[in-house]
């Protein structure tokens, strides 16, 4: 009974549900954090191990990422403990047989996240008619494809220029994962004015000063090659992104990309936070000290989010677009505001705001 109440506190989590089939060997895990503003939203992660202290900090990090987007959604996660890679048909069996398992979990909504995708979402909303992430042809916005969480980070960055010594009218641009949000976001912030310098992905990055073509690049990654095959510019190892020349850093790949150990090779004024945690606390505290200015990821790449949420309600691609500008503009502003006012950190300032909305919607609340 402890264990599962180790991580309780005064904001959730609300229920935690552990899934066992043992015909098909399929062990998930549910954690609903906070339902108090509506139903949770989540991620359903497909990996071999993962622990429940895993889903849990995953599901409250979506309780504050819907929170401070001021969505009428609270958070949730869940984890298949099960090879992604694993034949298709037995796949599709696996996920059917979970979405069974959570028909009744009304107050959870399934998301796509590592492991998953549109097609596991579609064969969930078959099975339950519950799940955000789904393909076009069934109502779905491909929010991957449309590039929701990189246009999120540009209008990020356009209120960013506020509160730091960046402009965006011929700002170098380095982004560390040229993949779904990298990718996006070099486009939208070079239709801003900016220069893509560098980027990089799991074989290396690709540094040229005069700028990078973001739609070449674009091109490569979809043939499955690597942005160190583009034609002109400098190639360096993967590691090389994080200390080079720019003014605007966008981490957009995997987490606890910068720590104590790295930090102080970072050049940026400005970092916008695309991936999950992909700074360490002291790291972060760090970039503060030093006076770089480095924008949360539950603020900044709220954008799939928001999109999933758009769907969700019946919303259009484009009603997508004008919620995420208008959401992600309020919260980055509302969080450097504070940041200024307060004199915190964007984090301390961003966590504040989310949690001051959850507790304000859980006095709505009988329960
Ligand atoms: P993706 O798989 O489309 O792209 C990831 C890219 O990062 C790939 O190009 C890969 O080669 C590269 N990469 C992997 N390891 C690397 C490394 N060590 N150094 C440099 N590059 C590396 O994934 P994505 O959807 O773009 O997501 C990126 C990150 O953003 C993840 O942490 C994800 O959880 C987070 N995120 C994604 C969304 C979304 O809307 N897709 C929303 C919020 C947060």
């Amino acid at each position: 009974m402890n264990e599962l109440f180790k991580f309780a506190d005064d904001i959730g989590p609300a229920k935690v549900i552990a899934i066992h089939e043992p015909k098909l060997a399929l062990r998930a895990l549910v954690v609903v954090d906070n339902v108090a503003a509506g139903p949770a939203i989540g991620g359903c992660r497909m990996e071999p191990d993962v622990t429940l202290e895993e889903c849990f900090r995953l599901a409250r990090a979506m309780t504050m990422k819907n929170a401070a987007a001021g969505l009428p959604h609270g958070g949730g996660k869940s984890v298949i403990a099960a090879d992604p890679a694993m034949p298709l048909e037995r796949k599709e069996l696996t996920i059917r047989a979970f979405a069974q398992a959570i028909r009744d979990v009304r107050d959870y909504i399934v998301g796509p996240d590592m492991g998953t995708n549109e097609r596991a979402m579609a064969w969930v909303h078959d099975e339950i008619g519950r799940a955000v992430g789904l393909p076009r042809e069934i109502g779905g916005i491909p929010l991957d494809e449309v590039g929701a969480t990189g246009f999120g980070i540009a209008i990020a960055a356009e209120v960013a220029q506020d509160f730091c010594d960046v402009r965006l009218a011929g700002a170098r641009v380095a982004v560390q994962g040229f993949g779904a949000v990298g990718k996006h976001a070099a486009r939208f912030l070079t239709a801003r004015g900016a220069v893509l310098v560098a980027a990089s992905d799991s074989s290396g990055t690709i540094v040229n000063p005069k700028g990078l073509d973001v739609q070449a690049l674009a091109a490569l990654k979809a043939e499955g090659r690597s942005v160190v095959e583009y034609a002109s510019g400098e190639r360096l190892g993967r590691e090389a992104i994080v200390g080079v020349e720019c003014d605007i850093w966008i981490p957009a790949a995997r987490p606890d990309v910068v720590t104590i150990s790295n930090v102080d090779s970072l050049r940026a004024k400005l970092v916008i936070q695309g991936a999950n945690i992909p700074v360490s606390p002291e790291a972060e505290q760090r970039l503060h000290q030093r006076g770089v200015l480095s924008l949360p990821d539950f603020i900044v790449n709220a954008g799939g989010v928001i999109c999933a949420a758009v769907e969700y309600h019946g919303g259009t691609q484009s009603l997508a677009f004008q919620t995420i500008e208008e959401k992600i503009r309020e919260n980055t502003r509302a969080m450097l505001e504070t940041m200024r006012q307060r004199k915190v950190s964007p984090r301390e300032a961003a966590t504040g705001l989310a949690r001051e909305r959850v507790t304000r919607a859980m006095e709505y609340r009988r329960f």
